[in-house]
C-alpha cells in the first residue's frame, strides 16, 4: 500500500509510528512518504526556526510517541516524552547532527525543567529525533521516507487511487492520502490587498497575516512607531523578537519585578485588537503529569438533567461550566490556609455543590464583596473609560501575575481558566455527541470561543511580565479597544474606541491566515473542492436555514473525508486545523499519559488504513 501523509506536523508525525506498527503486522509491502517545505516538526515545530520562539506547553506535557494511555489494536514503538529527551539524550543527538540552532539548543537543554515553557525549535529537534528512531526500526515490508517538498497538486484517479505532484515536479501516486495541513494561506482580503499596494507605492512596511516563524521582522525599522493588530500568541511571538531579538535585555530585581532595558534598536509598538483584551497568562504547572480535574457540576449527570429531546441548550451548558469554574475559584480561595474565614470551610464548599447561585451563596456565608468572582469582569476586562490607559494595562497585568504565579491548580482565577485545558476532552465530547443542536452550536461558537481564547490559550506568564515592563518602558503601547487603521499619504494611523491616534509607516497583522475552505488559496484544498472531495460543513438550522461552518467537513470519529455529496470519501483522510470549529479545538500538541486526542486519532485511522 503507498500512503501519502501532507505536512510533517506533530498529527502526522505520530500517526507515522502507528502506521508502522500496523504494517508491520501484515503480509504486504508498505510505502509511507511524508512531505512537507519545512524539515520534520513542519511550521510550528520547525528546528531552524528563530529560537526565541516559544511553545506554550511545558515540556513535560508535550510528546510524538504513542504511551499505554491509549487503547491500541496493534503496539508500537514507545518513547521518552520531549522533556525526557530533553534531559537525556538531546545533547548527544546535538553532538552527532547538525543544527543551525545548536548553541542557543545546548543552552536551553542546560536549563531545561519540566515545567518550563521550551522554544518551539527544540521540540521540532525532539522530532527529529523521534523520526530518526522510526526509521531505525523500520520493519522489512515497509519503506519511510521524507520529502521535503510542498505537495502543490492531489488529483482522484478512476481507479480510487490518488496523484500526487510535488513542488519539484515529480509525481506519485497513492492509495491512501492523509491531509494535515495545519494553517494553510488564504486569499487576502480588500484591505490587506489595500495596505499591501499603499506600502509598495509609498515604501512602507506592511506585514499580513502569517506563520509568526515566516514573518520578515528584520524590515521593521527601529526607533519608529510599529501598528500591530493582534494580541494573541502571534503577538508575543513578534514581541519577543523587536525587543530582545533588537538587543534589548529584561533584568529581575531583588524584589522580583522585572524591568527592561532598552538597545535603542527597537521599534516603538502601537498593539491593539478588535476587543482590546489581553489573554490571561499561562500559570506556573503544578499539576502532575497526567492529572486532571473532577468535575462537580459540568457532569454527564447535570447535563443530561438539563436535557430536552436530546439536547440542551448553549445557555445551561455554559451555565453548568461557569459554575465549575466559579466553586474551583471559591475552593481555591478557601485553600489558603493564612487566611482566617468567620465560617467553616467545609460548610461553605458543600452549600456551593448544592448551590444554584454560587455568588450569592458566598456572599451569604460573608465572602467580601471584592473576592465574589466578577464574570462580567473577567470577560470584558477592558471595559470603561480609562484615562490613563497605559496605567489601567499594567495594573491589570499585575493582578494576572500575581494571580499566575500562585500556579495553575493554586491560583483563585488560574486554577478556575484552567478547566477550560482539563475539561476539554469532556466537552468535545459532548459537541461530538450533538449535545448542542446546530442552532445552539453556532451560539457556542461565537460565545464560548472568546472565552476559550481570552482565559486559557495565553502566553507563558514571563511572557505578560514582559509586556507589562515593555510598556513601563515605553516601549509598548496598548491600544484600547476597537482599533481600526486607515491609509494616510504619510503611512497608515490607527484609532480606537478612547479617541487615541496613532501614526506610523509600519504595520503588521500579528495573526496566522484565517482557516477557510471558501477562501483558501491553497492549491491542494483547491484540487479537492474542484474535484467535491472537499467541502465546508453545512447544518440545518430549526427555522429551515442553513448555518455555515468555513471549515473542511469530515467524519468526526474516523477522520475521512465527507464530499460535496455528504458521503465518505475512500482513502482520503482530513486532519487537524482545517477541520477547527467542526472539529472543536484541535490546536495542540499530543500530550503524554492522557489518552490524548491526537494520539487517539492516529490509532483510529491506521485502523481504518490496514482493515
Ligand atoms: C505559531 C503557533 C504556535 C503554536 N504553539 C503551540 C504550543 O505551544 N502548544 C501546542 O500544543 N500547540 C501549539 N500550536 C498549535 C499547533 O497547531 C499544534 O500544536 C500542532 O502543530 C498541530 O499539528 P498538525 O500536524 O495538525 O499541524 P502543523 O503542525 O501546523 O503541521 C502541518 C504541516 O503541513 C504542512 N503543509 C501544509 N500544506 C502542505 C502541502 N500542500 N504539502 C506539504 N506540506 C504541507 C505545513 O507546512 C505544516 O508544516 C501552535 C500553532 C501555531 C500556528
Amino acid at each position: 500500500m503507498k500512503i501519502v501523509l501532507i505536512g510533517a506536523g506533530p498529527r502526522n508525525l505520530v500517526l507515522v509510528e502507528r502506521l508502522i506498527a500496523y504494517a508491520k503486522a501484515t503480509a504486504g509491502l508498505h510505502d509511507i512518504t511524508i512531505a512537507d517545505a519545512y524539515p520534520i516538526g513542519g511550521a510550528v515545530w520547525n528546528p531552524d526556526q528563530n529560537p526565541r520562539f516559544m511553545a506554550n506547553t511545558i515540556s513535560q506535557q508535550l510528546t510524538l510517541f504513542t504511551d499505554d494511555s491509549v487503547k491500541k489494536q496493534v503496539s508500537g514503538l514507545t518513547g521518552p516524552n520531549f522533556y525526557e529527551w530533553a534531559h537525556t539524550d538531546a545533547s548527544d543527538y546535538l553532538t552527532t547532527h547538525h543544527f543551525k540552532n545548536e548553541q542557543a539548543f545546548r543552552a536551553e537543554i542546560a536549563i531545561l525543567n519540566p515545567n518550563h515553557f521550551a522554544s518551539r525549535a527544540l521540540f521540532g529537534l525532539y522530532a527529529n529525533y523521534y523520526f530518526e528512531t522510526l526509521q531505525k526500526h523500520l520493519p522489512d515490508n515497509t519503506q519511510l521516507q521524507f520529502k521535503q517538498q510542498y505537495v502543490t497538486h492531489v488529483h482522484p484517479q478512476a481507479d480510487e487511487t490518488f496523484s500526487i505532484t510535488f513542488a519539484d515536479g515529480s509525481t506519485q501516486t497513492a492509495d491512501v492520502v492523509v491531509y494535515t495541513p495545519g494553517y494553510t494561506n488564504v486569499d487576502p482580503t480588500d484591505e490587506e490587498k489595500q495596505f499591501k499596494q499603499h506600502a509598495k507605492t509609498h515604501q512602507l512596511v506592511y506585514l499580513p497575516p502569517m506563520h509568526p516563524s515566516d514573518a520578515p521582522l528584520a524590515e521593521i525599522k527601529g526607533n519608529q512607531n510599529v501598528i500591530i493588530r493582534g494580541l494573541g500568541l502571534s503577538f508575543f511571538d513578534y514581541l519577543a523578537e523587536l525587543t530582545i531579538g533588537r538587543g534589548g535585555q529584561f533584568v529581575r530585581s531583588a524584589d522580583d519585578t522585572l524591568t527592561y532595558q532598552p538597545s535603542g534598536q527597537e521599534p516603538h509598538l502601537i498593539a491593539g485588537s478588535r476587543s482590546g483584551t489581553l489573554p490571561r497568562s499561562k500559570a506556573y504547572n503544578q499539576k502532575a503529569q497526567a492529572e486532571s480535574y473532577q468535575a462537580l457540576f459540568f457532569t454527564p449527570e447535570k447535563i443530561q438533567a438539563r436535557m430536552i429531546d436530546g439536547h440542551i441548550s448553549y445557555d445551561d451548558f455554559y451555565d453548568l461550566f461557569q459554575k465549575e469554574m466559579t466553586y474551583k475559584y471559591y475552593f481555591n480561595l478557601m485553600s489558603d490556609t493564612a487566611i482566617t474565614w468567620p465560617f467553616d470551610r467545609a460548610d461553605f464548599l458543600t452549600s456551593l455543590q448544592n448551590s444554584q447561585d454560587l455568588n450569592a451563596t458566598a456572599r451569604a456565608f460573608g465572602i467580601p464583596e471584592e473576592q465574589i468572582i466578577n464574570w462580567d469582569a473577567i470577560l470584558n476586562p477592558v471595559a470603561g473609560e480609562h484615562p490613563d490607559y497605559q496605567k489601567f494595562i499594567t495594573d491589570m497585568l499585575q493582578v494576572d501575575i500575581t494571580d499566575a504565579r500562585k500556579g495553575n491548580d493554586l491560583a483563585p482565577f488560574a486554577g478556575a481558566f484552567e478547566l477550560l485545558k482539563d475539561l476539554r476532552g469532556r466537552l468535545r465530547e459532548y459537541l461530538n455527541q450533538d449535545y448542542l443542536t446546530p442552532d445552539e452550536y453556532e451560539k457556542f461558537l461565537k460565545q464560548f470561543n472568546p472565552i476559550n481564547r481570552l482565559l486559557n490559550i495565553g502566553p507563558p506568564v514571563l511572557r505578560i511580565e514582559q509586556l507589562q515592563a515593555l510598556i513601563k518602558a515605553g516601549i509598548v503601547t496598548i491600544a484600547a479597544p476597537g482599533i481600526k487603521v486607515q491609509t494616510t499619504t504619510e503611512g497608515f494611523v490607527a484609532t480606537d474606541s478612547q479617541k487615541h491616534r496613532f501614526e506610523s509607516r509600519q504595520l503588521v497583522d500579528a495573526r496566522l491566515p484565517a482557516i477557510t475552505v471558501a477562501h483558501t488559496a491553497d492549491s491542494v484544498m483547491h484540487d479537492l473542492k474542484d474535484n467535491g472531495l472537499l467541502t465546508d460543513v453545512q447544518l440545518n438550522k430549526a427555522d429551515g436555514t442553513t448555518f455555515t461552518i468555513d471549515a473542511a467537513y469530515n467524519d468526526r470519529k474516523t477522520l475521512q473525508a465527507i464530499d460535496a455529496n455528504g458521503q465518505l470519501v475512500k482513502n482520503l483522510f482530513i486532519h487537524g486545523t482545517p477541520t477547527e470549529n467542526w472539529n472543536w479545538f484541535t490546536s495542540f500538541a499530543p500530550r503524554p499519559n492522557v489518552n490524548d486526542k491526537n494520539l487517539r486519532d492516529a490509532e483510529i485511522m491506521a485502523q481504518q488504513i490496514f482493515n
